[in-house]
């Protein structure tokens, strides 16, 4: 069974409310490096936190952005858009779909 089967099957409490597994692949990451460029003092002051974890975003890390711009861990990003598929700040859904 595949992920949308099994959650067919037996629910997750969420209905519908998480946004498909593809949209959450194709969200563009990008991994932090150890450069002051491209690394975590490069991005805008307001965006060096991750507003799901309430964690900085340090070297080696793999961050998600989000149609609406918005940056999270892919790890933290991946998690909420399964239950919850909008941004946790502007509430934009990543789905083009619904
Ligand atoms: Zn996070
Ligand atoms: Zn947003």
């Amino acid at each position: 069974m595949n992920y949308e089967q099994l959650l067919n099957a037996f629910g997750d409490g969420t209905e519908n409310l998480g946004a498909d597994e593809g949209d959450i692949r194709q969200l563009p990451t990008h991994i932090l490096k150890d450069d002051p460029l491209k690394g975590p003092s490069a991005l805008p002051e307001d965006a060096r936190q991750c507003l799901i974890c309430l964690e900085d975003f340090a070297k080696g890390e793999r961050r998600s952005i989000l149609p609406c711009l918005h940056g999270f861990h892919t790890n933290c990003s991946t998690k909420w858009l399964r239950t919850n598929g909008s941004c946790p700040i502007c509430k934009h859904r990543i789905s083009q779909s619904t």
